[in-house]
C-alpha cells in the first residue's frame, strides 16, 4: 500500500470529536485534502463552509469539502468518530451493540467505495470498536488502528510535568490497557528523561510519593468523566491526539504512540485490540513495543485484556 502525495483524510462523524480533529488539523496544516461525511449531511455541510471561512487565516490550502462514501477511495486513512450516544437506562453492551450497527452502516460502503488506506478509529469504546472495524473492513490488522491510550498517556504525562515541574514532553511514561476502567500506569516503565520516577521518588526524601503518583494515575482514570460533568463531553484533547498520530502516519515517522493495536503474541496476549506503545508509520502500526513489564503489571495488562476479550465475544457481529 503506497499512500498518494496528496493526503488525504475522509472523517466520518462531524460530532465534536470529528471536528476537533478537523480543526487541529487545519490549524497544523496536517493534510492536503479533508472530506467530512456524516448521516447528518446538512451538519457536514455546514461544518465544511466554517471552516473553508478560516482558510484565508491559516498557513493551509487544505481542500475541504462534505461528501459521500464514494469519496473514500481515493483516501489514504478513513478517520472514523462517529457514534451512538449512550440513553438513558442503557447498558455498556446495549450501546456496544448500537455502535457495531453504526459501525456496519459506515464500513460497507467505505470498503466498496475501493477504500485502501488506514483506519483510525475514536469512537468509544474505542478498542471494541477498532477490533470491529478491522472485522468488518476484512483489512490487515495493522491497518486498523484505535486512538487507544493516547489521550489518557498525554493526561498522564501533562499530570507528571506538573507534578515533577519539568515540560510534559520531558515525562516518558504510559498509560496502557483498555482506555476505561482497567487501564493503568506502569511506574517502572516511567521515566524523567532518562531517570526512573521511582528512582526518583526514593531519593526525594518523601518530597515525591507513590501515593501522588497513585492519585495522579486515578485522576487520568477519571478525566473524562470529571469533564463531561462539567461540559458533556471530551473533545480538545482527542482531536489532538488524533493529528498526531495522523502526522506520525503521513510523515512516516516511527513514532512511538500508544494506540489501540491488535496483538499477535506481545505481552503473551493475541487477538485483541489494546492500547500498548506502537511504532507508527506510513504502513499503519509498524509493530508494537514490547515494554520490560514486572510481574504485576503483566497481570495487570492481562486482565485489561481479559475485560476487552469478554465484551467483544457478547457483541453480535
Ligand atoms: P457527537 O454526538 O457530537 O458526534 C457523533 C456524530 O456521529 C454525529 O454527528 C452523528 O450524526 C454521527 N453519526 C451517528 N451515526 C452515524 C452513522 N450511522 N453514520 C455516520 N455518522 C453517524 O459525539 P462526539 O462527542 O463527537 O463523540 C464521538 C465518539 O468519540 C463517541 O463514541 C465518543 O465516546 C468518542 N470519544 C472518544 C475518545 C477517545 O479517547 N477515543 C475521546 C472522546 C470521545
Amino acid at each position: 500500500m503506497v499512500l498518494s502525495d496528496n493526503r488525504k483524510i475522509a472523517l466520518i462523524g462531524t460530532g465534536m470529536v470529528g471536528m476537533s480533529y478537523a480543526y487541529a488539523l487545519l490549524n497544523q496544516n496536517a493534510c492536503d485534502e479533508l472530506v467530512l461525511i456524516d448521516l447528518d449531511k446538512r451538519r457536514a455541510e455546514g461544518e465544511a463552509m466554517d471552516l473553508n471561512h478560516g482558510l484565508p487565516f491559516s498557513g493551509s490550502h487544505m481542500k475541504i469539502y462534505a461528501g459521500s462514501y464514494a469519496d473514500c477511495k481515493n483516501a489514504d486513512i478513513v478517520v472514523i468518530c462517529a457514534g451512538v450516544a449512550q440513553k438513558s437506562g442503557e447498558s455498556r453492551l446495549e450501546l456496544l451493540q448500537r455502535n457495531a450497527g453504526v459501525f456496519r452502516s459506515i464500513i460497507g460502503p467505505v470498503m466498496e467505495s475501493g477504500f485502501n488506506g488506514l483506519m483510525l478509529v475514536a469512537t468509544n469504546p474505542v478498542d471494541i470498536m477498532t477490533r470491529v472495524a478491522c472485522k468488518l473492513s476484512g483489512l490487515a490488522p495493522g491497518r486498523v488502528f484505535g486512538t487507544g491510550t493516547a489521550l489518557d498517556t498525554a493526561r498522564l504525562r501533562y499530570l507528571l510535568g506538573a507534578y515533577f515541574s519539568v515540560d510534559p514532553r520531558n515525562m516518558h511514561a504510559y498509560v496502557i490497557g483498555e482506555h476505561g476502567d482497567s487501564e493503568f500506569v506502569p511506574w517502572s516503565q516511567a521515566m524523567l528523561a532518562t531517570k526512573p520516577v521511582l528512582r526518583i521518588l526514593e531519593q526525594s526524601d518523601g518530597r515525591f510519593t507513590r501515593a501522588a503518583l497513585e492519585e495522579i494515575s486515578e485522576g487520568v482514570r477519571s478525566a473524562a468523566q470529571q469533564i463531561i460533568a462539567a461540559k458533556k463531553a471530551t473533545y480538545y484533547g482527542i482531536g489532538m491526539a488524533m493529528v498526531r498520530i495522523t502526522r506520525a502516519i503521513f510523515g512516516n515517522e516511527s513514532s512511538i504512540l500508544t494506540v489501540s493495536a491488535m496483538l499477535h503474541g506481545e505481552y503473551g496476549q493475541r487477538e485483541v485490540y489494546a492500547g500498548v506503545p506502537c511504532v507508527v508509520g506510513r504502513e499503519g502500526v509498524l509493530r508494537v513495543l514490547t515494554l520490560m513489564l514486572e510481574p504485576k503489571e503483566q497481570e495487570k495488562l492481562a486482565a485489561s485484556c481479559a475485560v476487552l476479550q469478554k465484551s467483544y465475544q457478547q457483541l453480535q457481529l
